[in-house]
């Protein structure tokens, strides 16, 4: 669109190269200001909004210009009756800084928001908490679902502290214990009391109560068969309990002990009267074997030497193990590998003392090959003489349960871990493995990096293993292009879940020989790989592998895994928020206290109160100088620069801030030091203002130098090319004598480059005198017309493509340098006629107005995009996109601009890219005419 550019605007432009610096400085001073905080405004004393940055007003979703100088609840009236209104007036009544966390519904925002008291109002800094707000949420939901859980749970939980005190129970335990925990620690019943007792109705010594022993040798203690005293119910209940040792990294010992309770006292009672019955039945081994047919357990008979003698049909359903060919004393060839010696040698104890036998165990399912949990009890049975006849044994199926509690333990101790620190590396070896020691063998995290895929954690409990398989993934580097497996997730952003890994489908999915070995040799049973994913962007994943313990993953571990996938997400989303935040931050404090900006706060009369070290090293002054006032604005402005800084202090108080603009001060020791200033007021009606302030000396140096070598070059240039032309009038008359046409044509022609030359000579010269202010002018009075109708001609004369019209008249005689005006007015028709070379008209017109004549020169060229208007008259300056078509140096409009300003003119320009422009320049009218 047409804009207007004042030739005033122009008196800071010194030059391109000045201009390139001094866009790179105006860079980093916003970059400064941008970035002091997140977010931040200025509210002043009636709440009337004076500054906000960038990031403020994306935060707070509306335009600068709808909330600058608007009253804060006028624009968010929902938050007069909000926390923010309410610290805000505290800020303002108590003079203190107020901290807080609120939500803001109307923009559906948590914001953090530090807010301070400054001279004249408020000074606010917040960010967008939301990302935070909502992980809190989820570890809250997390943390509330382990509670219900615990609340819920039929088995008792407690946990007990390093010292063996109970620190915590659920309600299940308080019912078994027939106390609860203020009753536990006042001792409450301590006069009734009766000892724990062990499966042999003995008391517990000391130490062997299971608590101590978990507590003592950080082993895990199971399926402890006891007796506890109830006070409440003035009887024994009867419980399994099984301790968990829990260990913090780096600490001494366990921490606290964690223990399972399941009450079986109705079921010891229902053993009892069992054994009553089997003895009134006197071993009826039909009646015996009706019974154990018709209850839901795998059940089995075994004889007074724990030979097995018969299974019922349901064992024979599950394990499909032919009843024909079963060798009775093979029986435990049907558990898991893990568990057999365990279960051998608990039944062998139980056969040996005579004591009830009570285990957990996996047996092998015949039709789907998983193993699952059970548990396994027997009871000894006996004949009237209380000889130990026959064992009778059931399998409860315990699976579900077991997979369903251990998966909720396993994420929220995952979660625990994930919401433990920052660092996700560490974090998410940590997680993988829990992983391994809850429900897998195998974990492994992988994330997507470009090209690649890292492998940022893996874990197997054998450390050999994991060191393998690092190795393995070294040498064979899973590719993002496959079309399976990792790489698939990875692609596709969905879950692959094989429940069973058959060796025909590690034959189908090796690529070779090579790769079918090590797959087999890893053994893949059953396989989980579920996305990690961040604002629905694939950034890796987690693979579950189960192997050796032949565990087939079920739709819950797959629901479970989605679960773990989701929350390890978040934590990895949380790590990159903090680790940017912090990254901000130091970028902030490395700026502020470099020694490369200097920054101060003063008011509009000049007083500074604050600098910091780089504004005093730049100034000679000490922190103490500043601290006694002696650092004022205007003492330390040299005289030439007060106008420049009169323009910048309108710019501050109509904008709000000054564009930079170039001075000196003067240092303490009398010298003076070049910089380059932006400002920006904090409010307005204190007038607090901020500056930046940079030391511009080097350039200012270097600057000069260039200008002095443009005048000395030019000058150089100038002597020699006054000779050529001087030998060229002499050739002339020479070829002239000779007539010799060709010679005569060749002679103009190198007259016309000589020509060309010594103007872009001359242009130079200009520059180089206006830069050291020694531009002469020969002032006469003369007539605007004839200005403008001999340039036309002259101009007409050597270009016929363009037509060029006149219109308008000004009949009026101006006071100026008709050389230099005439350099004016051929350069703008010189470009209009260069810049439009499609076209074939240029129009000149006159008007004027009382004191003022206007020309302009319309062309129907390739015009100037808005972007580009403003630094149109600056030295060197030219638009990128035509530079490349049209020769030229950049200076023509420069030159010009002096001369007009130096006639107390304007020159300015309207264009819009693509449809041509049109130049103006103004005169004053001659006075007594
Ligand atoms: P030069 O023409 O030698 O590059 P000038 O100082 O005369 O230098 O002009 C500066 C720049 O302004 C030019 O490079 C060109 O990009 C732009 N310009 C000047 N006049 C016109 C015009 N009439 N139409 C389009 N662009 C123009």
């Amino acid at each position: 669109m047409a804009k207007k550019t004042e030739i005033g605007m122009c008196m800071n432009i010194i030059s391109t190269y000045q201009e390139a610096e001094k866009r790179a400085q105006t860079i980093r001073v916003a970059e400064v200001l941008e970035s002091i905080s997140d977010a931040f405004f200025l509210l002043d004393r009636n709440w009337r909004f004076t500054y906000l940055n960038k990031q403020a007003v994306i935060l707070l979703y509306k335009k600068k210009d709808d909330l600058l100088n608007r009253s804060i609840w006028d624009e968010f009236p929902e938050a007069l009756d909000s926390v923010f209104y309410e610290k805000y007036q505290k800020v303002i009544e108590q003079k203190t800084a107020q901290h807080f966390e609120e939500y803001f519904t109307p923009l559906n925002t948590w914001y953090e928001v530090h807010a301070y008291p400054a001279e004249e109002g408020i000074a606010v800094y917040f960010t967008n908490v939301n990302h935070r707000k909502k992980t809190e949420q989820k570890l809250k939901e997390s943390e509330e679902q382990y509670r219900t859980l615990f609340e819920t749970m039929p088995q008792g939980v407690i946990y007990y502290d390093s010292k063996g005190k109970i620190k915590e129970m659920n309600p299940a335990a308080e019912k078994i214990l027939g106390r609860n925990i203020l009753e536990i620690k006042s001792d409450a019943f301590k006069s009734e009391m009766k000892p724990t007792l062990n499966e042999n109705m003995l008391p517990f010594p000391d130490s062997y109560d299971p608590i101590d022993i978990a507590l003592t040798t950080c082993e895990r203690i199971q399926n402890i068969t006891m007796g506890i005293y109830n006070p409440k119910d003035k009887n024994y209940r009867w419980v399994v309990l099984s301790a968990i040792p829990q260990i913090k990294l780096g600490g001494d010992g366990p921490y606290q002990v964690y223990a399972t309770l399941e009450d079986i006292t109705n079921e010891r009672k229902a053993r009892n009267e069992l054994f009553l019955t089997q003895n009134q039945l006197k071993s009826s081994e039909k009646n015996f074997r009706n019974l154990a047919e018709t209850i839901p357990q795998l059940v089995w008979i075994s004889d007074s030497t724990g030979e097995v003698q018969y299974f019922n049909k349901r064992w024979y359903d599950f394990t499909k193990v032919d009843e024909s060919t079963i060798s009775m004393k093979n029986w435990w060839e049907q558990l898991h590998p893990d568990d057999r010696q365990r279960a051998v040698e608990y039944w062998e104890n139980s056969v040996e003392t005579g004591q009830q036998y009570e285990i957990e165990y996996r047996i092998r399912n015949g039709e789907t090959d998983e193993y699952c949990w059970f548990l396994a009890r027997a009871l000894p049975i006996a004949s009237e003489r209380g000889k130990i006849t026959k064992w009778f044994g059931t399998c409860t199926n315990i699976d579900d349960h077991k997979k369903i509690i251990e998966n909720e333990k396993f994420l929220s101790d995952a979660s625990k871990i994930l919401s433990s620190s920052l660092d996700f590396n560490t974090t998410l070896q940590k997680t993988a493995d829990v992983a391994v020691s809850h429900i897998a063998d195998w974990c492994s995290v992988d994330l997507k990096n470009g090209k690649h895929i890292d492998l940022v954690a893996v874990s197997h409990k054998d450390p050999e293993k994991i060191n393998w398989a690092r190795e393995l993934r070294k040498n064979n580097p899973p590719r993002l292009d496959e079309d399976k497996g990792l790489a698939k997730v990875l692609k596709t952003g969905e879950i692959e879940y094989y429940p069973y890994i058959s060796d025909e489908l590690l034959e189908a999915s090796a690529k070779d020989e090579e790769e079918l070995r090590i797959l087999r040799e890893i053994g893949f049973y059953s396989v989980i790989i579920v996305p990690l994913q961040i604002q629905n962007k694939t950034i890796g994943a987690i693979t579950l592998v189960s192997t050796e313990s032949k565990r087939k993953f079920s739709n819950h571990d797959v629901l479970t895994a989605e679960e773990l996938a989701k929350r390890a997400s978040l934590a990895i989303q949380n790590s990159q928020l903090y680790e940017k935040a912090q990254l901000r931050e130091s970028q902030f404090k490395a700026l502020y206290n470099s020694n490369v900006i200097g920054v101060i706060y003063c008011d509009l009369n000049g007083k500074i109160y604050e600098a910091n070290n780089a504004f005093l090293q730049m100034v000679g002054y000490s922190k103490k100088d500043l601290e006694k006032g002696l650092l004022d604005w205007n003492k330390i402005t040299p005289p030439d620069y007060k106008e420049a800084d009169e323009n910048a202090l309108s710019e501050l108080m109509s904008l709000g801030y000054a564009n930079t603009w170039e001075k000196e001060y003067i240092k303490s020791d009398g010298s003076q030091v070049p910089v380059i200033v932006g400002a920006a007021m904090l409010n307005k009606e204190s007038t607090e203002t901020i500056a930046f302030v940079l030391d511009i000396t080097e350039r200012r140096k270097l600057e000069q130098r260039k200008d002095e070598f443009i005048g000395i070059a030019s000058h150089e240039l100038k002597t020699p090319l006054t000779s050529i032309k001087g030998y060229t009038q002499i050739l002339e008359r020479i070829i002239h004598q000779m007539s010799d046409e060709r010679a005569k044509i060749y002679l103009k022609k190198t007259n016309t480059y000589i020509d060309r030359l010594n103007s872009l000579i001359a242009d130079l010269l200009d520059v180089s005198k206006i830069q050291a202010g020694k531009l002469q002018m020969n002032f006469s009075e003369f007539s605007v017309d004839d200005l403008v109708d001999d340039g036309i001609e002259s101009i007409q004369h050597i270009n016929s493509q363009h037509e060029i019209s006149k219109t308008g008249v000004a009949s009026e005689r101006v006071l100026g340098d008709k050389h230099r005006l005439e350099q004016v007015f051929t350069n703008l028709l010189s470009n209009a006629i260069k810049y439009s070379p499609d076209a074939n008209k240029i129009e000149v017109h006159i008007s004027k107005n009382d004191s003022m004549i206007t020309v302009s020169i319309k062309d129907y060229g390739v015009g100037i995009a808005e972007e580009n208007l403003h630094k149109l008259f600056e030295r060197f300056y030219r638009v990128e996109e035509t530079a490349k078509t049209f020769s030229g140096l950049g200076i023509g409009l420069y030159i010009s601009s002096e001369i007009v300003r130096r006639h107390g003119g304007d020159i300015w320009v309207e264009s819009e890219h693509g449809n041509g422009s049109t130049f103006y320049f103004t005169l004053p009218i001659a006075k007594g005419n």
